[in-house]
């Protein structure tokens, strides 16, 4: 079986505008759905690890900075009212990984519809890959 973050932390998928930021245990970039929410990222871990319970000391210890760096960049570089973050373990194989998910202005107040929209080509929030990119250029540039 394949793992989409495996995938992307080796290079065999490249997220549009590339990595936004690595270190030895995470590397952040803009999603790879064929349907974007302008300014969603994902946040995978290095290690193909299927849960955030089996995240090593080290590992743990680096996620809070970048969660907290992350979002406030991504808030800063799409003018986002919120950013929301999780993880979310559904398929059996996809290992430990995070979504940075902006509430533009507009969006609706409760979070489970905003992340509707993120799925959503008919949403006014969609995006292709070079706005992607753009936005993960600018994400680079506003990390604090
Ligand atoms: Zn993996």
């Amino acid at each position: 079986m394949t793992c989409l973050a495996c995938d992307v932390g080796a290079g065999r998928v490249r997220p549009p505008g590339g990595t936004i930021y690595e270190d030895e245990y995470w590397q952040l970039a803009h999603s790879v759905s064929p349907v974007q929410l302008r300014g969603w990222l994902v946040l995978v871990s290095k290690r193909h690890v299927l849960d955030v319970g089996a995240l090593t000391a080290d590992e743990a210890a680096a996620l809070g900075p970048i969660a907290a760096s992350g979002a406030a960049a991504l808030q800063s570089a799409v003018g986002a009212e919120r950013v929301y973050v999780c993880s979310l373990g559904r398929e059996p194989h996809l290992h430990v990984h995070f979504h940075f998910v902006p509430r533009h202005a507009g969006m609706p107040d409760a979070p489970l519809d905003v992340f509707a929209a993120m799925w959503s080509n008919q949403s006014p929030w969609a995006c292709g890959d070079e706005e992607a990119a753009a936005v993960a250029e600018t994400v680079r540039r506003a990390w604090p």
